[in-house]
């Protein structure tokens, strides 16, 4: 099957007189007839589902979606992309492991690495993703366990090296993790360029209407874990909370690492999507293929634009010629890279709250990466308790404007954006 057919049949193939559409199983637990039966699911000895906080039908068939559409082997969802990287992470390093983290990644996970997982006893190297070979291989340390980046920042749009980092990640024995949510699968399948395990924050595009939180994870199934065992122990050594299995020699390289984080991480966290809210996001994942050619051209044209105005100081979106990751894009996302467009104004910040404030179909929100088109200016929002030069050195001045353009006909998002820029003067 091909993406666009991926996107409507991939997960759940109904047998006869079975609904045509995935069922929302809204159960928190499920019957057998015998304990026998039942012991041996928690075994891990028959598949079958026992009790939603660790497995439910409706969030694999879904998990299974987009495990097809990034091409790997095994997937789960989560209830949101904060748990997904959470689990990624710390389902191979935990209190005394070093992990390797592109600085340029989404503020939430970099709160998560930096202050909790560290509070945890993980440590992170925070590396610039352009940084020298000799400064990735100087990062690695030998209790380094995996290397984390974001096929496009959020929301910086700096475009990751997917190839390169996989490759130095490989030669240290650990996997690649990649956050692939911007690019969604439709744009860049990150494990046919190396990475090992994937994760989303469905909440954005997969989803794409606003309506759930949610995470996902995928492994690409290519590491082999055995070969590297005295590095990754709770894959390659019996767990003892689980009935002394060995993950990676009962599960393989391509189930190990999910069946550890569904019976171990899942089991203790919970942090379970309801079936409820996995049935929206595959109605979401159904239109996928539909809807990132239009943000990407929608954006395009509102990059194009902003780019000719005399009014506007700087655009950053990769798809323009001039920006800085435009090869790197064209490599990774050769039919294009998403919605979201970031720029400044003539004025600064007082022309960004000025600007945001007359546009009417473009709507003030913390969202981005949806149907609609919203905007953000993170200075007076999301990040108002820095100062500017604190602001300059996160890489969000005080007058970057994050436009999340929707799918909406072009032609109303530019003139909307035209008429707030010329009820400046
Ligand atoms: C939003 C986002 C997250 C966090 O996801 P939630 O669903 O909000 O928990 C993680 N990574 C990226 C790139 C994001 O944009």
């Amino acid at each position: 099957m091909r993406k666009e057919t991926k996107c409507i049949q991939a997960g759940y193939t109904p047998s006869n007189g079975d609904p045509r559409m995935i069922p929302i199983i809204q159960s928190t637990t499920f019957k057998y007839d015998t304990g026998e039966a039942m012991g041996k699911l928690f075994d891990l000895e028959a598949d079958g589902y026992f009790y939603t906080r660790l497995q439910n039908p409706t969030n694999d068939m879904v998990a299974a979606k987009i495990c097809a559409l990034e091409g790997g082997t095994a997937g789960m969802l989560t209830s949101s992309g904060q748990a997904a990287n959470f689990f990624s992470v710390f389902n191979i390093a935990s209190a005394g492991d070093h992990v390797i983290s592109s600085s340029s990644i989404y503020g939430g996970t970099y709160n998560l690495f930096h202050v909790t997982m560290r509070k945890m006893g993980v440590e992170f190297t925070f590396v610039d993703p352009d940084c020298s070979d000799e400064e990735l291989e100087a990062a690695f340390k030998p209790n380094t366990k995996a290397v984390f980046g974001e096929t496009l920042a959020n929301p910086a749009m700096i475009v990751f090296d997917i190839e390169r980092y996989a490759k130095a990640a490989h030669a240290h024995g650990v996997p690649l993790i990649v956050d692939n949510t911007f690019a969604t699968p439709i744009n860049c399948r990150p494990i046919e360029w190396g990475a090992d395990i994937v994760t989303h924050s469905t909440t954005k595009y997969l989803d794409g209407h606003d309506a759930t939180v949610g995470g996902a994870i995928v492994d690409g199934g290519h590491f082999d874990w055995m070969a590297h065992a005295d590095k990754f122990p709770g894959l390659c050594t019996p767990d003892d909370s689980y009935h002394g299995i060995t993950y990676a020699e009962k599960f393989g390289m391509g189930g190990a690492f999910i069946t550890k984080a569904t019976a171990q991480l899942m089991r203790d966290f919970g942090s379970t999507p309801s079936p409820m809210n996995s049935f929206l996001l595959n109605l979401g994942l159904e239109s996928l293929a539909c809807r990132m050619p239009v943000h990407v051209s929608n954006a395009q044209k509102v990059a194009e634009f902003l780019e000719q105005d005399e009014r506007v100081t700087w655009v950053n979106y990769p798809g323009l010629a001039s920006n800085k990751y435009h090869a790197l894009a064209e490599k990774y996302m050769p039919d294009g890279t998403c919605g979201v467009v970031s720029f400044g104004l003539k004025g600064g910040r007082a022309a960004a709250e000025s600007f945001m404030s007359h546009l009417k179909l473009a709507m003030i929100a913390t969202h981005v990466a949806d149907a609609h088109t919203c905007v953000l200016h993170p200075a007076s929002t999301t990040h108002r308790q820095m100062s500017d030069e604190e602001l300059v050195a996160a890489g969000v001045g005080p007058d970057l404007i994050r436009l999340s353009v929707g799918i909406e006909n072009a032609e109303d998002i530019l003139e909307d954006i035209k008429q707030a820029l010329d009820s400046l003067e």
